[in-house]
């Protein structure tokens, strides 16, 4: 057994209150970390030490905080094999999937490495003689992270990277079911020059850490990724005392195929959008939207390449979907294929529990024929579970992939121009695809989304920025 992980308070090791576990989904006999759970109290405890190196963090020349970030990306890049085998092991998604996450995550620290030193202001001349404007941007202070499951190296890195890069002090909050991953990650970071404080991990329940970050008043802004219902208690509470906010939350995303797709590409789309990293995606595409003209051809199809799809051990060669992350994911999966089929949906394949040589959470990927009332096709069940919904033309198909509380991603699989463009600009999401997955973006342009799915400035690229620092108008009269 391995030694219990520590939370990283004020540059130290600190053990917790209580002690958690996280175990392999692909095989439960096996745990991957004994962690240390903290309470409130120890929360508060990391969110002073924040508090006391915000100004020696935000007076840092960025020279030092490239330095850091970047010595963070090239560690990850070096060990990104380890850590992907770490992630298949502790999340489940499959070894070649957890290998290219770790890969992000360095390339993401290594991208604000660079933001480190491409700050910029304005100067602008002042409408009254003599006078000068300058425009500048400065860190917010104490930024709380709390980050959910699925991405577990990922999205804390898109998450710490710009926060240090522009000048905050962390806490940061993992979900409970990867804590190996986060500390895996912390450890990497303790040991990259930051002053003590500058970055904490925190473990522990959401309920008493994650809402001691929210409801603290030396934390100034709140970044959360998760599900919709958590997000909305986070925007009531952190705006009541006026921090900022940013919201990362679910989504139902569509994917639109009209008649003059190409039909292996749109086959591939689908698969890889609905079922990859076993659904377990906000951008996944649970919502397949197809003409009338391509509808028997592309079901048919799309069935045949469900039903091939291999289940699998993570780290086993050859497997392409991995388990699902928690026994509690899983029950709402199947759950939700119940209700599928009890409120009339057609059922076309999978929704089954698997054994396979260990003992894990598999699932066969699941789909159905769906019509756009169906709870099926409007709640987000976070799992490989999808639904084919049959639209007569390109209108009718623009107008079911809007008619949704979500919007994050929309995708559209056609040789037309014209509906390309078209859905472009009319898809109500914060990111469209044409001819590829929903899931699978840049790390260097904004991520996020409209409606129920994301609230405030976007995360990743240059755009972090907004979300990371306040702005400043300063005049100057030389006199
Ligand atoms: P979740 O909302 O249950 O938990 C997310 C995080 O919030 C965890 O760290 C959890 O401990 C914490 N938390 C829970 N209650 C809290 C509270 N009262 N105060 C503060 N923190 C609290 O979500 P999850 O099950 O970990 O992740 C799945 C969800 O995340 C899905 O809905 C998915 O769509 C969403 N997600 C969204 C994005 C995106 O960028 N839009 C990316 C990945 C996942």
């Amino acid at each position: 057994m391995q030694p219990t992980l520590k939370h990283f308070i004020n540059g130290r090791w600190e053990t917790g209150v209580t002690l958690g576990v996280s175990e392999n989904p692909s095989d439960l006999s096996e745990v991957v970390a004994e962690f240390a759970r903290a309470d409130a109290a120890q929360a508060e405890t990391a969110i002073r030490a924040a508090a006391d190196a915000r100004d020696s963090w935000a007076d840092s020349a960025p020279q030092r905080r490239f330095d850091v970030l970047d010595t963070i990306g090239s560690e990850i890049l070096a060990r990104r094999d380890e850590l992907g085998r770490l992630l298949a092991r502790e999340e489940g998604k499959t070894l070649p999937e957890a290998v290219a996450e770790a890969t992000r995550a360095g390339q993401i620290f290594k991208f604000f490495a660079g933001e480190a030193l491409r700050q910029t202001g304005e100067r602008v001349p002042s409408v009254r003689p003599g006078v000068e404007v300058d425009i500048t941007r400065e860190p917010v202070g104490v930024v709380g992270l709390i980050a959910p499951w699925n991405f577990p190296l990922a999205i804390p890195a898109w998450k710490i990277a710009p926060a240090l890069a522009h000048g905050n002090t962390v806490v940061f909050k993992p979900a409970e079911l990867v804590p190996a991953c986060a500390h895996a990650l912390a450890e990497i970071i303790s040991r990259a020059g930051l002053p003590a404080g500058a970055f904490n991990l925190v473990m522990g329940s959401g309920r008493s850490v994650g809402q001691t970050l929210v409801d603290h008043p030396l934390v100034d802004a709140i970044s959360f990724t998760g599900s919709t219902s958590v997000g909305e208690g986070i925007l009531k509470a952190a705006t009541a005392r006026r921090a900022k906010v940013q919201l990362e939350m679910g989504g139902k995303n569509p994917l639109v195929v009209l008649d003059d797709a190409d039909l292996g590409r749109a086959l591939d789309c689908a698969v890889q959008g609905a079922f990859y990293s076993t659904g377990q995606r906000c951008t996944a595409s649970s919502r397949i939207i197809v003409t009338a003209g391509l509808h028997g051809r592309f079901v048919q199809a799309l069935r045949e390449r469900t039903q091939a799809l291999v289940v699998d051990h993570a780290l086993k060669r050859g497997s392409e979907i991995g388990p699902v992350a928690s026994e509690a994911q899983l029950a709402q999966n199947l759950s939700y294929v119940e209700l599928g089929r009890r409120e009339g949906a057609e059922w076309l394949t999978g929704g089954e529990r698997l054994q396979r040589d260990t003992r894990g959470h598999y699932m066969s990927p699941a789909l159905f024929l769906a019509e756009p009332q169906h709870r099926l096709a409007r709640e987000e069940i976070f799992g490989p579970v999808a639904c084919v919904i049959r639209a007569a033309d390109y209108d009718e198909a623009l107008a079911l992939a809007n008619d949704t509380p979500y919007g994050l991603c929309a995708g559209i699989c056609t040789a037309s121009l014209k509906h390309a463009t078209h859905f472009k600009r009319h898809a109500q999401a914060g990111m469209v695809m044409v001819n590829l997955p929903t899931a699978g973006v840049d790390y260097h342009v904004p991520f996020g989304g409209r409606k129920a799915s994301s609230h405030g400035p976007r995360e990743q690229g240059r755009h972090a920025a907004e979300f990371y620092t306040t702005v400043k108008t300063a005049y100057t009269h030389a006199s």
